[in-house]
């Protein structure tokens, strides 16, 4: 493997030494019991049909879309199998072979996911609704976005207003984010500027192409490389992301010579004002995102969330994943249920006033919301990202001690 690329069936053949270390992790293998439906599962019925002592037949395909993609098995794995590398890739193989057609829906969000500036006006009736309080869609959690207003123009006025002084990064918006929970970029902004910390949002930026590495189509390179030329221009201490997915994606594809790496990470290393808070009966239920502990393999930081100054605690199956991978819940709405079912059933009694499950991807928040909508939360209880329990809201003054 070079680069995290697969390049030759070699690294299919040799890699995985049938250990069986990653079955217990897996969600499809504990959800099944079914050894094609496991890692190592997965990885042999590759391998022979890479070595030719396996007809391709539709049994691998099914069992590769059967995958949530929630890279459990790659730090589970003694032999360091690069299972995300190999998946990426088979997946495609299969989409281009005719294999595997993804669901018309992956398609179209895939085709629209690499046109921001049209997702982010097709979305401007929903992103409306939602300022004005009117959608109660179950997939679309509490919030106010902007309706016209975009992160770039909010960053570069709230920098003119307040003239941090300490590091500077690049943020990506991202497609799913801008288009649809601007809030959260912006309350992204307010947190890194009240942190004494310069935000540029990259002109020209696009979707960060893993949206079609999930799925298996074609076009991510041409947005990995929109993207380095975009992020090229700016001379920052770092790319920042608020999606674990977009910021595994640009680690992985490389865009300029700045680290990338999720604002929880880059936050969770300065010292962080903490919020007051009024509601000391709330409880905050803490998840973690696959693709920032198993994928970016990085935590998050104690102090980040003690920042929020609510009580909190992790999540029952906190580092299991919560079934939606991206496009999970589209591509196998059945498996992605009862994933949830499994890990969501501790809100049903869960402690608090409000309840609030945190977490730190857009599609893992739609993934929670939707435990209500499928019957399987019976009570009311809020979702969001943990940037917004951080947001100092509108009305902040810079902490310029914090200069680390
Ligand atoms: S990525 Fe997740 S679902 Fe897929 S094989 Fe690995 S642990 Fe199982
Ligand atoms: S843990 Fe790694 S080496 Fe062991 S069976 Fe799973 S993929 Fe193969």
């Amino acid at each position: 493997m070079t680069d995290g690329k697969v390049t030759t069936a070699d690294d299919l053949l040799t890699s995985c030494v049938h250990c069986g270390f990653c079955l217990e992790v897996c969600p499809t293998y504990r959800l099944t019991g079914d050894e094609n439906n496991s890692p190592r599962g997965r990885l042999r019925l590759w391998r022979e049909e890479a070595q030719g002592t396996l007809d391709p037949e539709p049994w691998t395909a099914f069992y590769t879309t059967e995958c949530v993609g929630c890279l459990a098995c790659e730090p589970a794995c003694p032999a360091n199998v690069p299972y995300g590398a190999i998946l990426e890739q088979t997946r495609r193989e299969h989409v281009a072979n005719a294999r595997t057609r993804p669901d018309w829906r992956l398609r179209m969000a895939g085709w629209l996911a690499a046109r921001p500036r049209l997702a982010r006006t097709l979305f401007a009736p929903i992103r409306a609704l939602r300022h004005w309080g009117l959608i109660r869609h179950p997939f679309v959690f509490a919030g106010q976005p902007s309706v016209v207003e975009t992160t770039a123009n909010y960053a570069q006025r709230l920098m003119r207003e307040h003239r941090p002084t300490g590091p500077k990064v690049a943020l990506l918006t991202g497609c799913v984010m801008e288009a649809l929970f601007r809030e959260i970029n912006f309350a992204t902004v307010r947190v890194l500027i009240a942190n004494n910390v310069q935000v540029v949002v990259p002109e020209g930026q696009t979707c960060c192409g893993a949206f079609q590495n999930h799925a298996g189509l074609p076009g991510s390179e041409d947005l990995t490389r929109q993207n380095a030329a975009a992020f090229a221009l700016h001379d920052v201490t770092a790319i920042l992301t608020n999606a674990a997915g977009c910021g595994l994606q640009l680690q992985h594809a490389g865009v300029g010579t700045a680290p990338v790496m999720d604002v929880t990470t880059f936050l969770g290393r300065r010292s962080l004002r903490t919020q007051s808070r009024r509601n000391r009966s709330a409880r905050v239920y803490v998840d973690l995102p696959c693709h920032l502990i198993h994928g970016q393999r990085v935590e998050l930081a104690e102090s980040l969330l003690d920042a929020t100054g609510y009580r909190w605690e992790l999540a029952p199956g906190a580092r299991d994943c919560c079934g939606s991978g991206g496009i999970y819940n589209i591509q196998k709405p059945d498996n992605s249920r009862e994933i949830l079912a499994g890990k969501s059933v501790f809100l049903n009694t869960a402690l608090g006033d409000p309840v609030i499950l945190a977490t730190t991807n857009p599609v893992c928040m739609m993934q929670w919301n939707s435990a209500r909508a499928l019957g399987l939360v019976k009570r009311p209880y809020l979702v969001c990202h943990l940037l917004q329990l951080l947001d100092p809201g509108e009305e902040f003054t810079v902490d310029r001690t914090n200069e680390v």
